[in-house]
């Protein structure tokens, strides 16, 4: 069936970029797009009006953590100095001997409200992702039981995914002090990379090939050599992608310095880890940062060299007092910047906007990291990462993944007189301003309605999971700490 989309701006590609189609209109057959012009002559079955809106293609968050994030919530404006500024470890590092509790990412199976909590956990990260336009994402590196429960989603509500169970040789916990100790488990490491590539083999190519496989190391530190090793042997056999966490962390950092004598990016490559098909969560605290006072850096160069995907994540990492340094700079080198959300929310609009405020801010120069470019690292950048030719642009062959953003959002000043789009989009646009998505030719969300979700009872669910993840940290708090002694209220409650 070929259904055209009468849109108001239409962003077109041509000459390996996008452009812009005043008027335009993009027509899809099946699961491709078959023309992206002015007017189209041909014959419609449907048609979707978007007049006086934007049509654009689908992004593309190389950044996802599947949930909630309620744990997240926990560390505004707060966390442990002694852990630099990295969120994970105030919010993941149980007490030894304890699990993170309320969350269903750290349950076991047999825990009463794991199944129901994992449930909804998928829904609610792909709703919300459909909800912002985003068409395509990689998960990186959930247990095994939650890229199960992602692929139902998937599959019942339409995203393009790319999944694979995470895997390490080990983890942190906190001692009896509250510090750091790295527990290692080698062969429970080797087990879970063999069971991560069972699932891979399983679900590969699936779901009318919106599933992909997907290779999560979960972090350059807490994976063996071997395990790192075996990844890039498995990434080239099976032509998959690689997600990992590198230049991150200062802790990360230092402690792979000292271990190694080289640097995270320089042990990636010692291990031939370093490919286009690799793409680094965060990458900002390398070599080359004056922050990590290290001489002779070279890991921008040598990131640039292989053509290794940096996913870029400002929000998460601007409410930890940080920023890549500088957009402009991994640009210059050769690296390709894609976005990420990593955390809450899924909104790739609001990750454009900060990347391109930073980008300005890091670089001193108010024409980096351009609303061009931003919106080139959602949608082309992503789609560079993944080594796909036909996601991240509306051009003929390209697959249908299209989303209708509102520039004029009734009940709405917000983007006042619109002259160029991507710069309203940029500057003044919110996810919540995506009204329609279409994924593999099919229409996943229209008006603002995704068919099968609640979105009302999906947020009610996500309180009542997320007061049980707040009430019960002091159960597994290296430090004992309750929620509101990690995370002090912003003005004092009143109770009486
Ligand atoms: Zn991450």
């Amino acid at each position: 069936m070929r259904t055209l989309v009468r849109g108001g701006w239409v962003v077109g590609f041509a000459e390996g970029t996008h452009t812009l189609v005043p008027d335009g209109v993009v027509a899809y057959e099946d699961d491709r797009i078959v023309h992206v012009g002015r007017r189209f002559d041909g014959r419609a079955e449907a048609e979707i009006d978007a007049r006086g809106k934007l049509v654009c293609p689908g992004f593309i968050d190389t950044h996802v953590h599947s949930g909630h994030r309620a744990s997240h919530r926990l560390i505004t404006d707060s966390g442990r100095p002694d852990f630099f500024g990295q969120p994970f470890l105030d919010i993941s590092v149980p007490r030894e001997g304890t699990r993170v509790g309320g969350d269903p990412r750290y349950a076991r199976p047999t825990d009463a409200d794991a199944e129901a909590g994992t449930r909804l956990l998928a829904t609610f990260t792909i709703a919300e992702m459909l909800r912002n336009g985003i068409t395509t994402f990689m998960e990186f590196g959930s247990q095994l039981r939650v890229q199960e429960a992602l692929l139902g989603e998937v599959d019942r509500l339409g995203l393009r995914a790319y999944l694979g169970a995470g895997y390490d040789s080990g983890r942190w916990v906190g001692d009896e002090k509250g510090r750091l100790k790295r527990v290692v488990d080698e062969a429970a490491g080797v087990k879970e990379f063999e069971s991560a590539m069972a699932f891979i083999r399983k679900v590969d190519g699936t779901v009318n090939g919106r599933v992909r496989g997907l290779l999560a190391p979960r972090e350059v530190e807490t994976c063996s050599l071997d395990l790192l090793r075996a990844t890039r042997k498995a990434a080239d056999e099976l032509r998959l992608p690689i997600v990992t966490h590198a230049a991150y962390n200062i802790i990360e950092f230092y402690e792979i310095v000292r271990e190694h004598r080289m640097t995270p990016v320089e042990l990636m490559e010692s291990v031939g880890l370093l490919g286009r098909d690799l793409t680094v969560g965060h990458g900002n605290l390398v070599a080359d940062n004056g922050l990590m006072s290290y001489s002779g850096g070279r890991d921008l160069e040598l990131m640039g060299r292989y053509g290794v995907t940096v996913s870029h994540c400002p929000v998460n990492i601007a409410r930890r007092a940080r920023s890549l340094d500088s957009w402009a700079k991994y640009r210059a080198a050769g690296i390709n910047l894609a976005l990420g959300s990593d955390t809450y929310p899924r909104d790739l609009i609001m990750q454009m906007r900060m990347a391109s405020y930073f980008g300005k801010v890091m670089s001193h120069n108010l024409a980096a990291a351009s609303a061009a470019e931003v919106f080139e690292a959602a949608t082309l950048g992503g789609a560079r990462a993944l080594g796909r030719t036909d996601l991240g642009r509306l051009a003929p062959g390209a697959k249908a993944d299209i989303v209708v953003i509102d520039l004029e959002t009734r009940d709405s000043l917000r983007f006042g007189p619109v002259r160029d789009p991507i710069k309203a989009l940029v500057e003044c646009g919110i996810g919540d301003d995506v009204v329609t998505v279409i994924v593999d030719g099919v229409l996943r969300m229209r008006d603002r309605v995704i068919p099968g979700v609640d979105l009302a009872a999906v947020r009610r669910a996500a309180q009542d999971a997320g007061e049980r993840v707040w009430e019960r940290v002091q159960e597994w708090d290296p430090l004992e700490r309750t929620a509101e002694r990690i995370s002090p209220w912003s003005f004092p409650i009143v109770r009486d």
